[in-house]
């Protein structure tokens, strides 16, 4: 073997997925086929619970460190919502991906670990031991795993034959990055009595200083094929079509269609490849769901192929990657779908579709219905099956930050481990079963027993007897 585990593509999930393996000591070479890293802004904001993951591995403060990234605001389906006001640690950021991208790459350079540029995968073929990637330079690399992390258009997808159901783009937007002037007050979700609307949100400045901005447009006639260039001309139309005078255009830097194709890999795992990120998941780009769903599929991923590479993963641990997930994944393609619809992105130009919408935004106005939205929205609400544990109100969820004397519960986790919270002292016996896999904290604490997975979920909070069983169903045999 060259290396354990080959990440295919430096976007956020393989960067992600890289520094996952780092912290799990496992040895991993990241390719990707650009020279350079991509300049292009995509998505725009980061969820609570990617923030938390992050600041689980102490890498929060020093993003947040690289600039000023305002609170956003959260929308859904063009509606501007009060949501993450005071219900989890970390509103929703505006934090370009271009951001993300570079403090990742960066940070993994610092620990020795560079992104190998100019290797763009041609081939795969695997068998019992292993995968052996091709690349377009001739070089060949044998790993024991191999994660697909190269983006919507997967080479590897293509290669290994994987069905990728769903449905083609039926309608195209606009999405530009621009510098607008006028009224900022009217800059944000609006749409305009005939349909067209505009999506505004914060993207940083320019190197002058210059607030940038990220403008989606769409509405009736505006659906135009993927290759027709956009013109500042129809820029200039469509914002006046939603704003009238109230907002110009100063700059044009950078503008495109994008479609609402939703499509998802039927299986996540295929043998030692596995897919991740807009390589397992594409929809239509609204709210940042893509990048912060790969974010994710990482975090997911990374401690489980560790676990695999040191020998102590259970036989089912790998399969609980697609089992927890492709429902996650499922669950955004259905809100972008139900947001494009209420968008009207669709195009459908029903005449009721302006009812619907105005019936969603009353029950939009209401704590319950917000509240909801939010759990999806900021992914806090994500809640993994954890079979015989059905009905614990913690099991399965993201692990509350427990304040556990001069340390928080989330700073445990920043050694990629598992952790098991156990005020009253009494499973110092059990948990020195795995003391290479768990650390036991939080004696004397005024907290709730429970076992924290290394991706910072809830795996244990029951009885004491389901304690062992649980630490052997996710931290295998002990030693
Ligand atoms: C132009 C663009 C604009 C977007 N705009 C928005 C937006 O406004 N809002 C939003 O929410 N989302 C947006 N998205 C989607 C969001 O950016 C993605 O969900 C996110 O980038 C997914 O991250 P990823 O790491 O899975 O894949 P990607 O970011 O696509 O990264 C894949 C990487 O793999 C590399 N690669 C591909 N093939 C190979 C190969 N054969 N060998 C080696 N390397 C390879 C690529 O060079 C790339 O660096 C946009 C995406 C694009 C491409």
């Amino acid at each position: 073997m060259d290396t354990d585990v080959l990440v295919v593509g430096a976007g956020p999930t393989g960067l992600t997925l890289a520094n996952e393996l780092r912290l799990a000591g496992v040895p991993a070479v990241l390719v990707d086929k650009l020279p350079q890293r991509s300049t292009l802004s995509k998505a725009g904001g980061v969820q609570s619970r990617t923030q938390e993951a992050f600041d689980q591995r102490g890498l929060l403060e020093p993003l947040l460190a690289t600039g000023k990234y305002p609170d956003g605001t959260a929308h859904f389906a063009g509606l501007t919502l009060p949501l993450t006001r005071g219900r989890h640690r970390h509103p929703w950021r505006s934090i370009p991906q271009v951001v993300i991208e570079g403090f990742l790459e960066e940070y993994l350079a610092a620990q020795g670990i560079r992104v190998r540029r100019d290797h763009e995968l041609t081939g795969l073929t695997q068998d019992g031991n292993g995968v052996t990637a091709t690349f377009a330079d001739g070089g060949v690399l044998r790993s024991r795993y191999l994660v697909a992390a190269d983006g919507g258009r997967s080479t590897v997808r293509s290669l290994l034959g994987a069905e990728f159901p769903g449905r083609p783009g039926t309608v195209t937007t606009v999405a530009a990055d621009v510098r607008l002037g006028g009224d900022v007050q009217a800059m944000t979700h609006a749409r305009s009595d005939d349909g067209h609307w505009a999506a505004v949100f914060p993207l940083g400045t320019d190197p002058e200083g210059r607030p940038l901005r990220r403008l989606s447009l769409g509405g009736p006639g505006r659906s135009l094929p993927r290759e027709v260039p956009v013109t500042e001309a129809e820029v200039r139309e469509g914002l006046r079509a939603v704003f009238g005078s109230r907002v110009e255009l100063l700059e044009l830097r950078y503008a495109r269609r994008i479609t609402n194709a939703a499509r998802q890999a039927a299986r996540y795992r295929h043998g030692r490849v596995f897919l991740a990120g807009d390589a397992a998941h594409v929809h239509l780009p609204i709210g940042a769901q893509g990048m912060n769903t790969g974010i994710q599929d990482a975090l997911n991923l990374g401690w489980k192929l560790g676990a695999a590479v040191h020998g102590w993963a259970p036989a089912h641990l790998l399969d609980t990657y697609h089992t927890e997930r492709h429902p996650v994944a499922a669950a955004v393609l259905r809100n972008v779908q139900a947001q494009s619809l209420l968008m009207d992105q669709e195009s459908t130009g029903h005449p009721d579709l302006a009812a619907a919408r105005d019936l969603f935004a009353d029950l939009a106005r209401l704590r319950a219905v917000q509240d909801h939205l939010d759990d999806m929205l900021s992914g806090m609400g994500i809640r993994y099956p954890v079979p015989g544990a059905e009905g614990q109100p913690l099991v399965g969820l993201p692990a509350p930050d427990l304040q556990l004397g001069p340390i928080r519960s989330h700073e445990l986790l920043r050694r990629g481990r598992g952790v098991l919270i156990d005020p009253a002292g009494r499973f110092a016996e059990v948990a020195a079963r795995w003391p290479d896999r768990v650390d036991r904290a939080g004696q004397g604490a005024d907290a709730e027993p429970m076992l924290i997975r290394p991706d910072g979920y809830v795996c244990w909070a029951g009885h004491p007897d389901d304690l062992e069983p649980a630490l052997g169903h996710w931290f295998g045999a002990p030693r």
